[in-house]
């Protein structure tokens, strides 16, 4: 599969990694919106939120445990932000399921 973020669980690519374990990586966004900006990704391929299902919440769960762990090592202390990009309309550009953590500083209140 032609997927980016595989490539980077496979460690085909390099990423600027920040957590790893069997399941679950997180590494620096590329383009950071925010002074700390982080992906959690699970390392087997999910296409997004919207392909939650029985079969895969178990990974999924491992991933969304690993976010609290992954913000406190990058010493988000003061709060965070949570984003997930589903589909065209939610502006996912790569289609694999990925948190992203942002903070660093008071991030606005706009949504959208
Ligand atoms: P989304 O728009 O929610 O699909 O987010 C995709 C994110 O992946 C964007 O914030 C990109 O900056 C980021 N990104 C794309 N390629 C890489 C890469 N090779 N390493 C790190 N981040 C990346
Ligand atoms: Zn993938």
């Amino acid at each position: 599969m032609n997927c980016i973020f595989c490539k980077i669980a496979a460690g085909e690519i390099p990423s600027a990694k920040v957590y790893e374990d069997e399941s679950v990586l997180a590494f620096k966004d590329l383009n950071p919106a925010a002074p700390v900006h982080v992906l959690v990704i699970p390392k087997a391929h999910i296409e997004s939120l919207d392909c939650v299902n029985g079969e895969n919440i178990d990974l999924v769960s491992k991933v969304i445990s690993a976010i609290p762990v992954v913000a406190k090592a990058a010493g988000l202390e003061n709060g965070y932000r949570v984003i997930t990009n589903i589909g065209e309309d939610g502006g996912q550009t790569v289609k694999h399921l990925h948190f992203h953590v942002l903070g660093g500083t008071k991030l606005t209140e706009k949504l959208n």
